[in-house]
Order: structure tokens, then C-alpha cells, then sequence
């Protein structure tokens, strides 16, 4: 698949691989593999916001922790551009002390506040951690100045800084996660399920609040969720990813109002539509994720599809551009994505 040869890509990454071997017994024999990510592709651009989503168990989570390197890759190729002149990242091949360099710029936001902050540090400990790590801030009063004026941009007090994370609720320790990324001014954010944890008005307001601080600190964003009703407002363009593939790959637009891949059309079944406009009945989706370890022959989705067909369980579907040539690119994985579009979807 060939996608992105534009200018202000913050983030390409090719064939991305990442499998785990399963073993077994007392000697660890590999028995098999679990391949959690598989062959993915896909670029973002800078300022813009990207949104990997699927099922839990999908390999969304996976693909952003090794592009993090907190994972190591199987294979694959990944290119992380600051666009100020300065070369390219290429993520994999980075050296310890390239590495530190490389996660000053790019940080996480991580699902669950309640487990993601250590609750021995006090909130000035906690943000100020990452200065002091990259020897960003040396002197006390910098220090302070740093943490009180990233507190006030994620909706904190500056007075709250010698309080512990049990002191707060779980929409204000997300904030204070999320000051904990930003504090060293990062170009990129992987934030992983970052507002699943929270209760639904909360959610609505960390979205509002990283919508702002992504104008306000010029911020990229890749942005993971298992659902796409939260990710709608947010996401310039979304791929979806099944057992550890990309599925399709869109503007969000395009795709939740002509979803082309059954298991996004299946996903779009139950994201509730909270605006007026037509009505699209999409089919529900049924049974489980299918084990990656263990996948299903030829299309991994076949056992779930209403579509699937003898062809389907033998030969698997390759990604690809359905879009006419002058439209945006629309790359679906499924031998009957014509198909689909003539129904009108
Ligand atoms: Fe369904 Fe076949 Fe398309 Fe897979 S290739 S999604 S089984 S129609």
C-alpha cells in the first residue's frame, strides 16, 4: 500500500509488524505467534488529528507503544519528522540517547488516571518529573514557574501542586496527566483510550480540552479508542484496525457516511447519532474478536461478516484505494468494497 508523499507528515509509518511468541510449559517452548500488529501502514500530518480505532484486543494500543518504542517492533519502518528542518526521526533505529531526544517530542497520555500517577508523588513531583529527566528545568523557581503555568492550561490551580493524585477525581487526574505530557512543550501525542476511563460528561470535557490545547501548543495528535462515537468530533481521519490489521483508512467524514468495510459499518451500528440528519441502518455487529494468535483464514473478519463469501475464507483482502481519483484516498480491506458503496451507505 502507498499512502502519504506529502510535505508536512509529522508521523509515517510502513508495514509496521509487531508479533509476541506464546509459549508453553516450564522450558517456554514457542508454541506460536501472536500477531498483535500486522503489516500496518499510515501517516499523520502535522497539526493534524488521527484516530486508530477497534475493539480492545485489535493491536491499536500495541501499535502506539512501539511507535513510542516502548514496545520493540518485529519489522517495519517508522519516520518521526519535527518539520523544523532538523532530519527525521527514524523511530527504529534509534540509540539509547537518540531515543530520550526523540520522547521529549513525542509523550503519551495514558487510559486509566487512577493508575497511570504514582500516588507517593505530589502533583509538582509528578509534572515536574519529565523536566527533570531531560534536564529541561534546573533551578527551583523555573520549576514552579513550569508547573503552575501548565497547571492553569490543563484547568488547574497552581495551589493544588502539593496535593496528592487521591485528593482528585478522575477527570482531574487526567488533566494532570495530560500536564505531565505536555510540560516539555512535545510536537506529538499518543493518547492511549484517554478519556475510556472516564465517566461520559467528563469525557466531554478532556475532548474539549485537548481540542483547545492542540490549537494553543500547535499539537499533532494520535489519538487510540476502542469507540468511534467518541472519537467523531475529534479525528481528522481514522483507521480502523481487526486482529491486528488496518481495516480502512479515511476522513472522518467519509467514513461514518459511507463506511465501506463491514466491520466499520458493524462499529458505526452502535455509536449513537446525536444530530439530526438521515438515518443509516447499519448491521450490529455479532460475535467475538477472533484470536490473534489463531486467526481466521483468508479475511480475519469472515466468522463475524454478513458479506463473506467462500472467496473470503481463503484469500485475504489487501488494502487498498477505492476512492475515485480526484476525491480523498479511501483504503479498504475487503474483496467486496464495490459492493458495499453501490449499497448506498
Ligand atoms: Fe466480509 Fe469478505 Fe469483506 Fe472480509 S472480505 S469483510 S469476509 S465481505
Amino acid at each position: 500500500m502507498r499512502i502519504g508523499n506529502e510535505a508536512n507528515i509529522v508521523l509515517r509509518v510502513s508495514n509496521l509488524c509487531k508479533y509476541f511468541p506464546v509459549t508453553k510449559g516450564v522450558t517456554r517452548r514457542r508454541v506460536g505467534t501472536v500477531r498483535a500488529v500486522d503489516r500496518v501502514s499510515f501517516f499523520v500530518r502535522d497539526g493534524e488529528v488521527f484516530g486508530l480505532v477497534g475493539e480492545s484486543g485489535c493491536g491499536k494500543t500495541t501499535t502506539g507503544r512501539t511507535i513510542l518504542r516502548a514496545l520493540e517492533p518485529t519489522s517495519g519502518i517508522a519516520f518521526f519528522d519535527l518539520n523544523d528542518g532538523s532530519r527525521p526521526f527514524a523511530l527504529f533505529d534509534l540509540e539509547r540517547e537518540q531515543l530520550k531526544a526523540m520522547r521529549r517530542h513525542m509523550r503519551m497520555i495514558f487510559q486509566d488516571p487512577y493508575s497511570s500517577l504514582n500516588p507517593r508523588m505530589n502533583v509538582r513531583e509528578l509534572i515536574a518529573e519529565p523536566l527533570r529527566i531531560h534536564g529541561v528545568a534546573r533551578t527551583r523557581s523555573d520549576i514552579d514557574d513550569r508547573v503552575a503555568t501548565i497547571l492553569q492550561a490543563v484547568g488547574l490551580e497552581p495551589g493544588v501542586m502539593t496535593r496528592y493524585p487521591h485528593a482528585f477525581s478522575g477527570g482531574q487526574r487526567q488533566r494532570i496527566g495530560i500536564a505531565r505530557a505536555l510540560v516539555l512543550n512535545p510536537k506529538f501525542i499518543i493518547a492511549d483510550e484517554a478519556v475510556s476511563a472516564l465517566d461520559v460528561s467528563v469525557q466531554a470535557q478532556i475532548l474539549n480540552l485537548m481540542q483547545d490545547l492542540k490549537e494553543e501548543f500547535g499539537l499533532t495528535y494520535l489519538f487510540i479508542a476502542h469507540n468511534l462515537a467518541v472519537v467523531e468530533h475529534i479525528c481528522d481521519r481514522i483507521g480502523v484496525m481487526y486482529v491486528g490489521r488496518m481495516m480502512e483508512l479515511a476522513d472522518t467524514e467519509e467514513l461514518y457516511h459511507r463506511p465501506l468495510h463491514p466491520y466499520t459499518e458493524a462499529l458505526l451500528g452502535a455509536v449513537p447519532r446525536s444530530e439530526p440528519g438521515p438515518t443509516v441502518e447499519h448491521q450490529a455487529l455479532q460475535g467475538e474478536v477472533a484470536d490473534a494468535a489463531n486467526p481466521p483464514s483468508g479475511c480475519s473478519f469472515h466468522p463475524r461478516c454478513i458479506y463473506a463469501t467462500d472467496f473470503c475464507r481463503q484469500e485475504e483482502p489487501l488494502l487498498e484505494n477505492v476512492a475515485p481519483e480526484d476525491a480523498p484516498p479511501h483504503f479498504v480491506a475487503c474483496h467486496f468494497a464495490e459492493r458495499l458503496s453501490l449499497r448506498g451507505i
